[in-house]
């Protein structure tokens, strides 16, 4: 089971570009209103594999981590390791 998250969908003359905005990296498109939640739930899961799938050293303790970084409080936007 997936946590629920926030979906933004904005119509356009094609359809809806998808949006979340817990995961600013995910954007995706879909043509009709019954598809914004599949679609949505479906970059949301691929947006997740890509960042396991990442490796990045912290910038607060210099340590190299893989997976889903946690976002420093110092100013909200700075991705570190999730032990600190
Ligand atoms: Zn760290």
């Amino acid at each position: 089971m997936s946590k629920p998250f926030h979906v933004i969908a904005t119509p356009d003359e094609n359809g809806y570009t998808v949006t979340i905005p817990e995961n600013p990296n995910v954007s995706a498109r879909c043509a009709d209103a019954v598809d914004i939640i599949p679609t949505a739930t479906a970059a949301k899961e691929q947006d997740e594999q890509n960042r396991h799938e990442k490796t990045a050293a912290c910038p607060k303790c210099g340590k190299i981590f893989t997976g889903y970084p946690a976002t420093s409080r110092a100013d909200n936007k700075t991705k570190i390791c999730p032990e600190n």
